[in-house]
């Protein structure tokens, strides 16, 4: 039954009737370790993590709170698993049906990347946004896929699977591809190939050979410590885990610097061009000015230059109150102006991103959820109120990694407006020209 290879799962999960033999075993919802008990599924021990509830097992009983939008797992569940076959349907030559060309730091970091998948093992691909990492991945899916490992593909983020999702299929046309996420019409399927987001790997157990988690200090891997730990039993022991990121967490820099976690450098975009650096431009008390509706100050006389020279631009903001209020403000001062809000929940979202990029809106205003895996061709990006705490060091990067992403544009601006200067705000410049410097050094980047 490969359905529930490498998996572990719940029995209505599976869209088979479950066939018991020798190759399954099962687990209880819970289990006790260190005295403890924790959540099977999870890894959650945390007692406030639990909720006591009536249920049809007809004792005292229990669920976690913690894993409960993947299905309720109580203490009298069961999860089935069955150990990893590696059973595929054999693939048919070419695999890798990418015809582009790597760059020669792409290059690199390729090798780099198949001798990890060759030996297990960790490496962290630390590649500036805009240096090309999808493709650098492809060379070393292709011998994995060869050699009859299993191989996925995971984010914390669904905008990011969605992303890869075609360029994944194109790049291996004749290889099945599972795309798993919450809220996916298509059932579960054995594949050999799969993306899914770091939740999903919550259901598999033992699964990967190859495990490539891309964006991996994106919220909420970077915070909850159940989906690092699904990441560890999704993949094999002696599996291979590559991390993608172009912020890494202080905590995975220290590891580097502790030489426990090995690395390799991309600090120049594939087209060659250097990172455009952010200007940082004091706005005064922005909150207070819009909150007393005064529409005046220095982000508005950019705002204005930006309309006059028909640049097309993101505006981030720490908040929805405070992006709707501003909304007001630039509707009643620029009312030709076409532009829109967009945030996490908002569900016309994804239309809103599609529609800036056919170029149907000027600007639009956001908070931080476009801080990362959306490209525009030819962008501005503005951060109103960067001292704020939700602009993180790794935010404000991500955020100035928007602009310049295509070679014909390379040199979008990146305005920074704050109150008051924080360590994330100069941490973040610091880091910016510290990638251009190092791609200097290396003989990397090209003159603008
Ligand atoms: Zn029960
Ligand atoms: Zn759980």
């Amino acid at each position: 039954m490969l359905e529930i290879s490498g998996r572990e799962v719940l029995i209505q999960e599976l869209t088979e009737p479950l066939v018991k033999n020798e190759g399954l075993t099962q687990v209880e919802g819970f289990k006790e370790v260190n005295g403890q008990l924790q959540c099977s599924r999870c890894g959650t021990s945390d007692r406030k993590k639990r909720q006591v509830a009536p249920c049809t097992c007809g004792q005292d009983c229990y669920y976690c709170i913690n894993c409960l939008q993947m299905g309720k797992i109580k203490r009298c569940s069961t999860l089935y698993t069955a150990k990893e076959q590696n059973q595929f349907t054999s693939l048919t030559a070419p695999i890798l049906t990418w015809k582009g060309e790597l760059s020669k730091q792409q290059k690199e970091a390729s090798m780099a990347i198949i001798e990890t998948i060759h030996l297990g093992g960790e490496r962290l691909i630390w590649a500036v946004a805009g240096a090309g990492k999808t493709e650098m991945i492809f060379k070393g899916i292709e011998l994995a896929l060869q050699a009859k490992k299993r191989v996925c593909i995971a984010s914390p983020r669904v905008d990011v699977c969605l992303e890869l999702a075609p360029r994944l299929k194109s790049a291996f046309q004749s290889v099945p591809l599972a795309i798993l996420y919450g809220g996916s019409d298509e059932p579960y399927r054995y594949t050999q190939l799969v993306i899914a987001t770091t939740h999903q790997l919550l259901r598999f157990k033992q699964a990967f050979d190859v495990l490539i988690i891309d964006e991996i200090d994106a919220f909420p891997f970077d915070i909850d410590r159940s989906l690092q730990y699904a990441a560890k039993k999704a993949k094999k022991e002696k599996g291979s885990l590559i991390f993608l990121s172009a912020t890494p967490s202080k905590d995975m820099q220290r590891a580097i610097q502790q030489k426990k976690l090995a690395v390799t450098m991309l600090p120049a975009r594939y087209h060659g061009y250097p990172l455009p650096e952010p200007q940082l431009i004091w706005s005064g008390d922005w909150q207070k000015k819009i909150n007393r509706q005064k529409a005046t100050g220095v982000f508005f006389a950019y705002l204005k230059k930006m309309l006059k020279q028909k640049r097309r631009f993101l505006v981030f903001l720490p908040n929805i109150v405070l992006m709707q209020k501003l909304a007001v403000q630039i509707k009643i001062r620029f009312p030709e102006t076409l532009f829109t809000t967009v945030y996490a929940e908002d569900p016309q979202r994804k239309e809103k991103i599609i529609q800036m990029r056919q170029e149907k809106y000027d600007f639009l205003l956001t908070t931080t959820i476009l801080e990362r895996g959306v490209t525009f061709k030819n962008i501005d990006v503005f951060v109103l109120g960067a001292e704020d705490r939700t602009f993180t060091e790794s935010v404000l990067v991500q955020i100035a990694g928007r602009a310049g992403r295509h070679k014909d544009f390379p040199n979008g601006a990146v305005l920074f407006f704050y109150y008051g200067q924080t360590r994330a705000l100069k941490g973040a410049v610091r880091q910016i020209k510290k990638m251009n410097r190092l791609a200097t050094e290396r003989g990397l980047v090209k003159k603008c």
